[in-house]
């Protein structure tokens, strides 16, 4: 980072914690995952971070730990120009073609508004809150996933899915016609809204967030038409002159979970060793032998990629009060961390407490070449000014809350 940048990455590591698990459906916290909130991140940085197993729920980023949380999540991404289409797959793709087209007779009720064009829609947008998109999610997350209708709210749905860590980053030469950021994608049929999905747009590839459907499109399995307009939108983008924008990331590869499995049918997708940090193809012979015996942690007998180490000197500090970040500063610009103390000490934070502290050090150094840039965090305590109330209690009916 040039000496007069913006410091664009700043993050604050909020503990490990452990919770129920969705995908085993353990009722104890056997899921295990390092958890941060992310004030800042370009989407470069976080690229790097979601190949090292990283994933956001808005402005939420956790990583599960393997070896220690109950379902091994693997990241996993698909270099779409080696994709080829499976028989099913083409299957979902005919499916939709034929309905699409035949949609205007089988649902005209005689209002006249079926008419004229049936096409299946895409459109890109920057994640914003659309009311449209809101009714479409609560009615999916009450129809299909069975949430009763006071757990779904309009600050959850933009804490989950319109929030984000990045600033619209715009197109420039060799990128995405979009730019890069958060993007809401909406499918219509005949102009009607039928799903969303909400995707990163990200410098080396696009990563599926989430994606909801009107529950009377189910035939349509819009899920996975989603999974092969979003392999398409790569290509797309990487025909019109997007550089370096390869892969569809598709979240988390579980091989224990057989609802997560079928990412492996975008092929020939690759996961990542967490050991070795290589990647390899979920559908090598080897790879699924270890991973039918649980050995998840060493999926490759190639030499690990070297790790690097976290200088604390070459990262950025986060300074967060309760989850807000007040400050930040970038340690190289200093020659010592005592010395950042002083700036802080300029700045009226009197007591700097828990400043890189063990636990964030081993996050530090767990966490990745990308973190090197982002890492680190100095608590700062303006209690004993007394200006803090206790206000941590996370509050779901608020949209102002930027608690996480
Ligand atoms: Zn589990």
């Amino acid at each position: 980072m040039a000496a007069g940048d913006v410091i664009t990455d700043a993050v604050s590591y909020a503990g490990r914690h452990a919770s129920t698990c969705g995908y085993c459906a353990s009722t104890t916290n056997t899921s295990v995952a390092d958890g941060a909130i992310a004030h800042r991140l370009t989407t470069a940085v976080y690229n790097d971070l979601i190949e090292d197993g990283w994933r956001r729920s808005g402005r939420y980023v956790y990583k599960p730990v393997i070896g220690t949380t109950c379902c091994a999540t693997h990241v996993i991404r698909l270099r779409c120009v080696e994709f080829t289409l499976s028989k099913s797959q083409r299957k979902v793709m005919r499916r939709i073609a034929r309905t699409t087209a035949r949609t205007s007779e089988d649902e005209d009720d005689g209002s006249g508004t079926a008419a004229a064009n049936e096409r299946l829609e895409i459109t890109t947008a920057r994640s914003s809150f659309v009311r449209e998109e809101y009714e479409l999610y609560e009615r999916y997350q009450t129809s299909v996933h069975g949430d009763a209708p006071e757990d779904v709210s309009v600050a959850s749905y933009r804490r989950f899915l319109v929030d984000s860590p990045f600033d619209d980053e715009p197109p420039g030469p060799g990128t995405p016609s979009t730019g890069f950021g958060a993007f809401h994608q909406q499918y219509r049929i005949g102009g009607k809204l039928v799903a969303v999905g909400v995707v990163d747009i990200l410098p080396k590839g696009l990563s599926s967030k989430y994606f909801f459907w009107d529950p009377d499109y189910a035939r349509l399995s819009l899920g996975k038409v989603s999974a092969l307009k979003e392999i398409a939108f790569v290509l797309e983008e990487q025909r019109r002159g997007a550089r370096g924008f390869d892969f569809y990331y598709m979240g988390y590869y579980i091989h224990d979970c057989p609802k997560m499995r079928y990412k492996a049918e975008y092929a020939p997708s690759e996961i990542r060793c967490s050991t070795t940090r290589r990647w390899v193809h979920v559908d090598d012979e080897d790879v699924r032998r270890r991973l039918d015996v649980g050995e998840h942690r060493l999926l490759s007998d190639e030499p690990a990629l070297e790790r690097a180490m976290c200088p604390v000197e070459d990262s950025l500090v986060g300074v967060s009060m309760r989850g807000h970040l007040i400050g930040v500063c970038a340690l190289r610009e200093f020659p010592s961390l005592a010395k950042s103390l002083v700036l802080f000490g300029n700045l009226n934070y009197r007591d700097v407490v828990n400043y890189v502290t063990e636990e964030q050090t081993e996050w530090c150094n767990s966490a990745g070449t990308s973190a090197l840039r982002i890492v680190n965090v100095i608590a700062v305590e303006r209690a004993s000014r007394g200006e803090l109330e206790d206000d941590d209690t996370e509050n779901e009916g608020s949209e102002d809350d930027e608690m996480y």
